[in-house]
C-alpha cells in the first residue's frame, strides 16, 4: 500500500473508503494501490492552503521563480523513473513520454520567467482625468484547487501548478485516480526544495475526492481538466458559491486535407493526431475532412500507415503507440467499435480490440461517415478516425465548425494563404497549419463551445490565477 497524500508538507496514509488500483495497461494487472483520501483530508489539505497562503503570497516574485526553476530542474533529475512510470502506468511510447517530461519541465522554466516579469505589470495608470492618480496591483487568487485527468497527468498538473505557484497562489491538486502515482512527484519535489508546508498540496481518490474539492468552500477559485460531463458537475459546484472556474474540457477535432497536399506529408500529419497516446487526447484530429481531389489517393496510404503502427507493450517492445491508459477506456472505445457496426460504418483499417493481455485496440479508420454518426460527434478518446470528403473550401469550414466542441484544429494545405484564411474561420482555441500536435509554453491552450472555459499556457494561464486591483486616489 502506498502513501499517497501530500498534505501540509506530510505524506499521510489515505482515510477513505476507495481503494484504488495502479495499473499496468500493457498487462490489464495492477502494480500498486493505494487508499483515497477522505473528505476530512480535503478539508485539511484546504485548510493547510489557506493557512500557507498570507506569507507565500507576500514572497517576491523572485523567490517564487527560483522554486519553479527548482521543480523543473527536479523534474530533470527523475528523468529515468518519471518516462518509465508514464509508460507503465499510462502506455505511454518512450518518445511519447519524454516529450510530456520536457513539457512539464518547459512549463515550470517558462512561469518562472513570467514570475519575474510580474513586478513590472504593477504600474501607473495614465489617466486623462485630472486630479486622479490610478495604479494596477496584480494579486494571488487565493486557494486554488486544481483537478486533472489521467491522459498527460505531468503535463496537465505542470500547466496549473506552475502559473498558480507563480502567482502566488496556494494549490491542493487532485490526480486522477488512473494515474494517482505519477503527480506524487511534485509532493516529492516541494519537500525537497524545502517548499513551506501547506503550499502545495496533494490528495488521491476518485469521484467522491474530486466533488470534495470542487465544492469545497475554502476555494477561491477551481481549475479543472477533464470530461464534459464532470465538467458540468464542477461548474455547477463553482456555481452555487460563485466561484470562479477554469474548465479545460474534450474535443472532436477536425483535420482539413486540402487537395494540393503531398499524400505523404498529410499522411504523417494525420496518423499523429489520431495515434499520438493512442489517441487519448482532447486534443485528437479524430475527423477527417479530405478534399474530393486528393481522397482517393489519400485513403488506402492512410489506411496502410494505420496498419502498418506498431502496437504493443511501451515496456518490452519498440511501439508507436500503446494500449488505452484504462480498462473503463478500452471497454469505452470497445462499444464505438459496436456502435459503428450497427450503423453499417465502412472501416478500412482496425475496427477492433486486439486479442492479447492488455487494453489494446487496433488504430482504426472508418470513411464516408455520416455527419450524424455517434463516431462523426462525439468524443471517443481512442485512436479511432472517421472521415468525410468534400468539395470546397466553404464546405471544409462548415462541416469543421459544426460540432459542439470547438478545442482545436489542423490545416493541410500547399496554399498558405488558404490555409491561414481557414484557419481564421475555424471555430477553435488553437489551429496547426501543416504540422503535427506541437505544442509551445509560449501559446495558449484551451477551446471554444463545449471544450471548456478559460485558456492555459503562455501569460493567459498566469492572469487565469491572479486578480487585477486598481488603486484610485484623489490629489485633491
Ligand atoms: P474525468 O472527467 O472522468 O476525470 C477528471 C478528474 O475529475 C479526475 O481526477 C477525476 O477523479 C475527477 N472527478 C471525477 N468525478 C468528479 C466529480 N464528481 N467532482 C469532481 N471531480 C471529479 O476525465 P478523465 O476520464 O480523467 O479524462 C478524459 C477527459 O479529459 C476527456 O474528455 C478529455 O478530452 C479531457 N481532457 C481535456 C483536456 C483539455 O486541455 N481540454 C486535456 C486532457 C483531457
Amino acid at each position: 500500500m502506498t502513501t499517497s497524500h501530500y498534505i501540509a508538507g506530510r505524506w499521510v496514509e489515505g482515510q477513505g473508503s476507495d481503494c484504488i488500483s495502479v495499473n499496468d495497461p500493457a498487462l490489464g494487472l495492477p502494480f500498486a494501490e493505494l487508499m483515497a483520501a477522505s473528505v476530512a483530508q480535503v478539508d485539511q489539505a484546504v485548510a493547510a492552503a489557506r493557512e500557507a497562503l498570507p506569507a507565500w503570497k507576500q514572497t517576491n516574485a523572485s523567490q517564487r521563480a527560483a522554486c519553479l526553476r527548482g521543480f523543473a530542474e527536479q523534474l530533470g533529475q527523475r528523468r529515468e523513473a518519471l518516462i518509465t512510470l508514464q509508460m507503465r502506468n499510462n502506455g505511454k511510447p518512450r518518445h511519447e513520454a519524454e516529450i510530456d517530461l520536457d513539457d512539464a519541465i518547459a512549463t515550470f522554466n517558462y512561469y518562472a520567467d513570467l514570475a519575474e516579469q510580474l513586478p513590472q505589470k504593477n504600474c501607473d495608470v495614465p489617466l486623462a482625468a485630472p486630479g486622479f492618480t490610478a495604479r494596477t496591483r496584480l494579486e494571488p487568487v487565493g486557494v486554488v484547487g486544481l483537478i486533472v485527468p489521467w491522459n498527460f497527468p505531468l503535463v496537465t498538473s505542470a500547466w496549473k501548478l506552475a502559473p498558480a505557484l507563480a502567482a502566488g497562489c496556494t494549490v491542493v491538486l487532485k490526480p486522477s485516480e488512473v494515474t494517482p502515482l505519477i503527480e506524487q512527484t511534485y509532493g516529492q519535489i516541494a519537500d525537497t526544495l524545502g517548499l513551506p508546508a501547506g503550499v502545495l498540496n496533494i490528495v488521491n481518490g476518485k469521484a467522491e475526492t474530486g466533488a470534495a474539492l470542487s465544492g469545497h468552500n475554502g476555494l477561491d477559485k477551481l481549475s479543472f481538466t477533464g470530461s464534459n460531463s464532470v465538467g458540468s458537475q464542477v461548474m455547477r459546484s463553482a456555481s452555487a458559491q460563485c466561484r470562479p472556474v477554469t474548465l479545460e474540457l474534450g474535443g472532436k477535432s477536425a483535420i482539413v486535407v486540402f487537395d494540393d497536399c503531398d499524400v505523404e506529408q498529410a499522411v504523417e500529419w494525420i496518423v499523429a493526431g489520431i495515434s499520438w497516446n493512442a489517441g487519448q487526447m482532447c486534443s485528437a484530429t479524430s475527423r477527417l475532412l479530405v478534399q474530393d481531389g486528393i481522397a482517393d489517393a489519400l485513403l488506402p496510404r492512410l489506411q496502410a500507415a494505420l496498419d502498418n503502427l506498431r502496437v504493443g507493450n511501451p515496456l518490452s517492445e519498440e511501439v508507436d503507440m500503446g494500449p488505452l491508459t484504462s480498462q473503463a477506456q478500452w471497454l469505452k472505445v470497445a462499444s464505438y467499435f459496436a456502435t459503428a457496426r450497427e450503423e453499417g460504418l465502412q472501416c478500412l483499417a482496425g475496427g477492433k480490440a486486439l486479442d492479447r493481455d492488455g487494453w489494446f485496440v487496433s488504430p482504426t479508420l472508418y470513411v464516408d461517415v455520416p455527419a450524424d454518426s455517434r463516431l462523426w460527434t462525439e468524443e471517443i478518446f481512442g485512436p479511432v478516425l472517421c472521415a468525410r470528403r468534400f468539395a470546397t473550401e466553404a464546405q471544409a469550414i462548415a462541416e469543421a465548425n459544426d460540432s459542439r466542441f470547438g478545442l482545436v484544429a489542423t490545416v493541410c494545405s500547399a496554399d498558405l494563404e488558404r490555409a491561414e484564411r481557414v484557419a481564421d474561420a475555424l471555430e477553435v482555441g488553437h489551429v496547426w497549419i501543416n504540422s503535427v500536435q506541437a505544442v509551445f509554453v509560449e501559446t495558449s491552450w484551451g477551446g471554444t463551445k463545449g471544450s471548456g472555459i478559460g485558456r492555459e499556457l503562455g501569460p493567459w494561464g498566469l492572469s487565469g490565477y491572479l486578480s487585477v486591483k486598481h488603486v484610485t486616489r484623489c490629489l485633491g
